[in-house]
């Protein structure tokens, strides 16, 4: 049902949710007052939505993804401010081709783009050296199997050409910019959101921030990714995650060779390989996921405390880097696709926190508990690409316009079966907890 649109609103964070969130709100109602709270100033550096790289990629076997990423990458490729962070090089899907979800998953997606786009969109590469040679040229010759770690793992694929590469932290700073000139939008940062601030009847009257200053709106919305568990109990709906990153530097020669490669992923072992920008090539491994399980003040009642996973990123823990046994599993299986850098040091690595619902559907919902909050969070490892759409989800969410569909997909109910979460190709399996596989630098 229609409701009145608020006069105030708090948005807490910056990131994709929360900056969309706020240019929609400017856009569909520019009488009304937005104040954007966050830790720090955008593009907020240990931030989700911040990195070198992020993937837009319509090849979803769930028809409502696939329909809007494909309308927000239109938005995003044809905005004259986001294009020069605009790539479009393809994302090259491979599997093991065995049995077992993820196989079943390719197959599902390559079914589905074979009969949904032109033959001249994608193609197909139907053994490993064929990937192999996609990947590096024509002439050149995968690694011999008795240089490898274990099996083969890279054995078919399919490239589909509409994906595209951004530059992830160029957008955020064009959305960011884009706020700043807005006069009914206000910027709050630097000091963190402590806690929510409850009126009558568990009400959510606005936010209280560390250094005890009070902000009230009519209505907040909390979009702090994987962090959210600090500020509402989030009874199991939703986790933080973190994939562990590193990043090769290019010499200028293989940067010139690499750079216009498309993104490859293999859905089985979950290394994803980015089209290189800015001379770095980067590399990730998806899991079942990484928690940091601990003590937190109860959201509701401070003078308790719950158990949650919460970020320890890199700006928390300068020491911290990928454990040993992360690193030799991301370079044996760089030995089978990509030999030649498979020795070459690290330049960075850090892992990256992510808010993973249990099903990996997005949580776009008033809250069931408290009147005037709204979450706008679940970003589960595939909600970057809809950047020009969340924040009108959102505000449809809030005058409660949003789709039928939408509303069932993102509600809070919704969350209540474990599921893996097969659109952000998390690989099956239990979460393990972050502080096992973590590595310190010995020395800064
Ligand atoms: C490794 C990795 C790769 C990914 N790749 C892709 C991809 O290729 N394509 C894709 O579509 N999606 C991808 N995703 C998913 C996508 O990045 C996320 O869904 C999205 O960025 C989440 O945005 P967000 O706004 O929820 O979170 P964030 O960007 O983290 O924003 C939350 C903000 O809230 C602020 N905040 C938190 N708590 C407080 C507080 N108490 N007070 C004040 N501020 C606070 C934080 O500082 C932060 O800036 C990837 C995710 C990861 C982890």
């Amino acid at each position: 049902m229609a409701q009145d649109f608020p006069d105030t609103i708090i948005i807490i964070g910056a990131g994709v949710f929360g900056l969309s969130t706020a240019l929609a709100v400017a856009r569909h109602h520019p009488s009304t007052k937005v104040t954007v709270i966050d830790r720090h100033t955008p593009p907020v550096q240990d931030g989700t939505s911040v990195d070198t790289s992020k993937i837009l990629r319509p090849d979803y076997v769930d028809k409502v993804y696939e329909k809007l990423a494909d309308k927000a990458q239109a938005l995003i490729k044809n905005d004259p401010e986001l294009q020069p962070h605009y790539f479009e090089r393809g994302f090259t899907f491979c599997t093991d081709g065995k049995d077992g979800e993820m196989n079943t998953l390719w197959e599902q997606m390559f079914d589905n783009i074979k009969v949904t786009q032109p033959a001249a969109k994608w193609n197909e590469l139907k053994d490993p050296g064929t990937v192999y040679r996609h990947l590096h040229g024509e002439d050149s010759d995968s690694t011999p199997t008795s240089e490898l770690a274990g099996p083969r793992m890279w054995m078919k694929g399919y490239t589909s050409k509409r994906c595209a590469t951004v530059n992830a932290e160029g957008m955020i700073k064009v959305y960011y910019d884009r706020c700043c000139q807005q006069p009914s939008i206000n910027f709050v940062l630097g000091t963190p959101v402590d806690r929510l601030l409850y009126g009558a009847d568990s009400c959510v009257d606005g936010v209280v921030l560390e250094d005890g200053r009070a902000l009230r709106a009519q209505t907040t919305v909390l979009a702090t990714g994987a962090w959210s568990s600090r500020l509402v109990n989030l009874d199991h709906q939703m986790h933080a995650n973190a994939v562990g990153i590193a990043y090769i530097k290019l010499s200028p020669e293989e940067y010139e060779k690499y750079k216009d490669i498309a993104c490859h992923t293999n859905l089985v072992t979950g290394v994803n390989l980015f089209t290189p920008l800015g001379g770095y090539l980067k590399i990730l491994r998806r899991t079942a996921g990484l928690r940091n399980t601990v003590t937190l003040k109860d959201p509701k009642d401070p003078s308790k405390t719950c158990q949650a996973s919460y970020p320890l990123t890199k700006m928390d823990d300068p020491t911290q880097t990928l454990s040993a046994e992360m690193e030799q599993s991301i370079r044996d299986e760089m030995r089978e696709i990509l030999p030649q850098f498979a020795n070459h040091p690290f330049a960075q690595t850090k892992f990256c926190w992510l808010e993973q619902t249990t099903n990996g559907e997005f949580l776009i919902c008033p809250h069931p508990k408290h009147n005037n909050l709204h979450l706008a969070t679940g970003g589960s490892l595939h909600g970057w690409k809809f950047l020009p759409l969340l924040g009108e989800f959102v505000v449809d969410s809030i005058s409660g316009k949003l789709e039928d569909v939408l509303v069932r997909k993102w509600s809070w109910e919704s969350k209540t079966d474990a599921k893996q979460n097969k659109f952000g190709f998390m690989t099956p399996g239990e979460p393990r907890e972050f502080q096992q596989v973590i590595g310190h630098l010995s020395q800064l």
